[in-house]
């Protein structure tokens, strides 16, 4: 096993070569949950109020910069992020626990990310339709809003975060930016590359700033009357306080919250496929993924041998170290969630689950701050209360169904709405599943698991998830206001719906 002084040592190197220079203070220690031992004080970056104001002030100069010159500071944020890749890696994986792979993983998000923001610069489009007054232009046309404050969870520690900053960035906005308190270094790190493009490409200083901090430095953030829209990632309970805070001052919000998510998997389903799949979205990330797959919904004709190959692959998993090849599940992240996971796999008991696998903490002697627990594999009756919360961690509960209908209800049946998966060879069930009266959820999966969605598409679950979207496709328009322009060329005033005055 690694051991804390090493992480030290590699965190720092990694910081350093990403240009983070002015480390050491007493606002945050930065942790580790793969040794669960700090690793060094950090300093701030600034009270909020500050943050917002020099935010604002370059925002009313690159409001004008034309889009194309804005991609070009994305462009060149994902050149350096590129050049910094296996830096960034070490940090995720010293900060969440990720294992190599997936922490690399996330850092390609980030690239993409920019890939796709540099292109959108050229496609921030507006429609033009038909007016019916002769002489008369209909169109729309999109402005940036401002000020974007970001807030983001630790366990996506800089993949949301690019989401977010690359997008508004390109739509012209400004951004100040709200890291988990769990993962201050990796944002010490992206913050400074962002500085360094924005320096090297002559935009603004003060477009992009970061702000080190609890959640306290978020709600100031939030109230903030400077800060038209506040994307904020993290649990339910946040955005429950984050929402209406902002909609008290007619703010608005993009919330990417909590998920439930779960896949149904039917009797003429591809087995060998379903369980690679749901293996890698249920424990892979050691289950603390907003998509990780929580609940499986299986027919009755195929729920044994289903549930029997699960077990078995989660009982040759190995979990250790994120920092040796071998390990495919690292540790979470701290205390509090193993806390959280030891009490849902007693409620579960209590209400008729018979846990087949995992479930006990591993590696570690009681003394040991880090948590590295084998994933949990559950079979549950179909109606219990704990498979209606989220806990965040590797707990997978199996139930099964006879009909399809029944599935969908048990699937929509929970108040979270992120990812949903159907495993079937049947076309007519997977249609099924996609149908207005199929899956309830922002992500809706054939054949493919709940976890791992690509930038391309807009990323965001309904219900109690939150309601937002980031990412792909036309996410972007959340990020600007739209005006409806009429143009008259006619030499005469005239009304809509006919109206004569004057
Ligand atoms: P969290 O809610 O504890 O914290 C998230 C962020 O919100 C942190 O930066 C925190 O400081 C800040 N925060 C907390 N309370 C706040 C408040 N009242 N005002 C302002 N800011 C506040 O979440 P976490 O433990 O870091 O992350 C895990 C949770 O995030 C899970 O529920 C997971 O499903 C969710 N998540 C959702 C998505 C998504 O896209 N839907 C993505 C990643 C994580």
């Amino acid at each position: 096993m690694i051991d804390t002084a090493t992480l030290r040592d590699k965190a720092r190197a990694a910081l350093t070569r990403c240009g983070v220079s002015d480390l050491d203070g007493d606002v945050l220690t930065a942790r580790s949950p793969v040794t669960g031992e700090p690793l060094f004080g950090i300093g701030g970056s600034g009270d909020v109020q500050s943050a917002v104001a020099s935010a604002r002030e370059a925002f009313l100069q690159w409001r004008n910069t034309p889009a194309p010159v804005r991609g070009a500071l994305v462009r060149r944020l994902g050149q350096l992020i590129g050049e910094h890749r296996e830096e960034l890696a070490d940090l995720v994986g010293i900060e969440a626990g990720k294992i190599r792979s997936e922490a690399l993983g996330e850092v390609q998000e980030m690239i993409d990310i920019c890939d796709f923001a540099q292109g959108l610069s050229r496609q921030l489009y507006g429609r033009t339709m038909p007016s019916e007054r002769p002489g008369h232009r209909l169109m729309e046309t999109w402005h940036p809003l401002g000020v974007v404050g970001v807030i983001s969870a630790f366990n996506f520690p800089v993949a949301v975060w690019s989401w977010n900053t690359a997008i508004a960035l390109t739509c012209g906005n400004s951004v100040v930016w709200k890291p988990s308190e769990q993962t201050p270094l990796t944002a010490l790190a992206c913050s400074a590359l962002l500085d360094r493009a924005i320096a090297e490409t002559g935009a603004p200083a003060g477009l992009h700033r970061l702000l080190i901090g609890g959640p306290e430095v978020g709600e100031q953030l939030v109230d903030s009357p400077d800060v038209p829209l506040i994307s904020a990632t993290g649990s339910t309970r946040m955005g429950r306080a984050v929402g209406p805070r902002v909609a008290a001052r007619f703010g608005r919000t993009i919330l990417e919250l909590g998920g439930n998510n779960a896949a149904v998997v039917s009797a003429a389903a591809d087995l060998d496929l379903a369980v690679n799949a749901i293996v890698f979205a249920a424990a892979g990330t050691a289950g603390q993924r907003c998509t990780t797959m929580r609940r499986l919904i299986v027919h009755e004709d195929v729920a044994d041998e289903l549930i029997d190959r699960i077990a078995a692959a989660y009982r040759r998993l190995p979990v250790g170290d994120p920092f040796d090849d071998k390990t495919l599940v690292g540790p979470l992240i701290n205390e509090a969630a193993h806390d959280r996971l030891r009490a849902a796999l007693t409620q579960a008991a209590s209400e008729g689950g018979q846990l087949l696998a995992g479930g006990e903490r591993e590696l570690t002697d009681d003394a040991s701050g880090a948590f590295y627990v084998r994933p949990a594999l559950v079979r549950m009756p179909a109606q219990s209360e704990i498979v209606r919360q989220e806990t965040f961690g590797p707990i997978l509960y199996a139930m099964t169904y006879s009909t399809l209908e029944e599935a969908i209800d048990l699937h929509n049946g929970v108040p979270q709405g992120l990812s949903s998966a159907i495993f079937t060879r049947d076309q007519r069930e997977a249609e099924r599943f996609l149908s207005a009266d199929g899956a309830d959820c922002g992500i809706v999966n054939v054949n493919a698991g709940t976890s791992g969605a690509e930038i391309g598409g807009a990323f965001g679950g309904e219900k109690e998830t939150g309601g937002g979207r980031e990412s792909g496709s036309d996410a972007w328009r959340a990020y600007m206001r739209r005006a409806t322009n009429t143009v008259s060329y006619a030499e005469e005033l005239v009304l809509a719906q006919d109206v004569s005055f004057l």
